[in-house]
């Protein structure tokens, strides 16, 4: 056991001036639902869940999270923002500044545990809350719809980022995506007993 250790996954719940169904409602759904699967289980290092306030606004919570723990042995981080667009490619980008081996293995994870969800693997660094555990130090790195590169978004940050928009929402997309996380997180923090 080494319960020192920590594997966080991550999603913000704030949003810009709408309902906020994929960003970033999707991505706090699916940590949620990690909770509700994994936390009833037993693993040799410690699963941490923390939904963030104020992505938008700067990465704020994020931030003041790191700022606050900059001591923490974190095996890694996974940020979930903006999963429930799939144009019908079933893409999902995997996204850091620098930390390729981390994606990687999230796309393994993907492959495994993502029911034909398809993988792109990017060093954008993008914009989310991944970039504060990365800027700290830690080994980070974000999933979110590919779709926005392919085909763009006409919802993110408008009215329309509602389960009310039709076509928008995908959930079947979004919830193999969220078994990738959960598969992802039982690795990395390595299943010990079942309940
Ligand atoms: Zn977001």
């Amino acid at each position: 056991m080494r319960p020192g250790e920590l594997v966080i996954v991550g999603a913000h719940y704030d949003s810009v001036g709408n309902p906020g169904a994929n960003d970033n409602g999707s991505g706090t759904a699916a940590i949620m639902e990690a909770a509700q699967v994994l936390g009833a289980r037993a693993f040799e290092a410690t699963l941490r869940i923390i939904a963030f306030d104020n992505e938008e606004g700067g990465l704020v919570g994020s931030a003041a999270y790191v700022d606050a723990h900059p001591n923490d042995s974190v095996r890694c981080m996974l940020n979930v923002d903006t999963i429930a667009q799939d144009g019908g490619d079933h893409k999902l980008s995997i996204d850091s500044s620098n930390h390729l081996a981390m994606e990687n293995q999230v796309a393994a994870a993907m492959g495994r545990y993502g029911q034909g969800i398809v993988t792109v693997v990017r060093q954008t660094g993008d914009m989310s809350d991944h970039l504060s555990f990365e800027s700290g130090g830690f080994t980070a790195c974000e999933v979110y719809n590919n779709d926005w590169w392919d085909h763009g978004d006409p919802y993110i940050h408008g009215a329309g980022d509602s389960v009310d928009t039709p076509g928008y929402i995908n959930y079947a997309f979004a919830t193999k995506v969220t078994r990738g996380v959960v598969g992802f997180l039982a690795e990395q923090a390595v299943l010990v007993a079942a309940p």
